[in-house]
């Protein structure tokens, strides 16, 4: 698998935050198979863009990123330590209006109509 752990889920159902992990540190499989609920539920991955295999992307940049920039307000006023930001999409198209608004996006997103479930829904052409 090329995902890739960067981020531990803290905080509240409420007001989720990512702890970023250190540069240095990594999740093993191990970790993940003994845990006693769904990796995705208290974890941040990163994996390679898919660009036009994703329904995210635009045929030009990622639309997830972009509606986080647009739709999220910042949660820190700092740029996390994130240890993928050299590869990461959003950062490289949205630079650090991104990684401000980021540490509240979790990887299994609630269909629960907060904001953040609104932002990470791909709209149909007939919704805009
Ligand atoms: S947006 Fe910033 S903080 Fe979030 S994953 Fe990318 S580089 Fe890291």
């Amino acid at each position: 698998m090329d995902a890739k752990v960067f981020g531990v889920l803290e905080g509240s159902a409420d007001e989720p935050r990512i702890a970023y992990l250190r540069a240095d540190a990594t999740v093993g499989a191990d970790v993940m198979a003994a845990l006693p609920v769904d990796p995705v539920a208290v974890f941040r991955f990163s994996a390679r863009c898919e660009t036009s295999r994703c329904a995210q992307f635009d045929g030009h940049t990622c639309g997830l990123g972009r509606r986080i920039v647009e739709g999220l307000a910042p949660v820190v006023d700092a740029l996390p330590p994130c240890q993928i930001r050299a590869t990461c999409r959003w950062y490289a198209e949205n630079l650090g209006a991104a990684c401000l608004r980021c540490p509240q996006v979790v990887t299994l997103v609630p269909r629960d109509g907060s904001r953040l479930s609104r932002v990470a829904q791909i709209k149909a052409p007939s919704d805009t």
